[in-house]
């Protein structure tokens, strides 16, 4: 196990013992999504606050496997007070590294670079173990359904 792998799984165990932004916000004004992952039992529920173009705020609960919430707490992390749009471009590049890219992904073809995911690289090493991409994904696809919801 070289160091890099460390690093990662003391990411996913810090998300995973202490979430970030972990909770409900009142609805309204959150808009709430509940996410499923039927193949692991793990569950989101997701509350989100749109200004204008802005993800104001953003809440995860849930429960299910480490890489389910560890992912959703780093996923609150990497979009919380940015753009819808730059929240989405983390979110392609995030399921690139997966390698579950959408057909109509416009990145494709652009160099993949996971430096620029910060601590959501960590989640890098769940690619080898294809049962678990779901988990990963889960607070995502969560995510891309409230936005869809809310026409964001
Ligand atoms: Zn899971």
């Amino acid at each position: 196990m070289d160091d890099l792998e460390d690093l990662y799984r003391e990411i996913i165990l810090d998300h995973y013992r202490s979430p970030r932004n972990r909770g409900e916000l009142p609805t309204p004004p959150a808009h709430r999504t509940e996410g499923f992952n039927p193949l692991c039992g793990d569950e989101i529920v997701l509350t989100i606050v749109l200004d204008d173009d802005v993800i104001e705020d953003v809440r995860v609960d849930g429960h299910g496997c480490s890489i389910s919430q560890s992912s959703a707490s780093l996923m609150t992390g990497a979009v919380k007070g940015k753009s819808v749009d730059d929240a989405k471009v983390a979110m392609r590049t995030f399921k690139r590294m997966l390698t579950v890219a959408e057909e109509d992904d416009l990145d494709a073809d652009e160099p993949l670079d996971v430096r620029k995911l910060g601590e959501l690289a960590a989640l890098q090493g769940v690619v080898k173990f294809p049962v678990r991409i779901k988990c990963a994904t889960l607070a995502w696809n969560t995510l891309a359904q409230a936005l869809a919801e809310m026409d964001a």
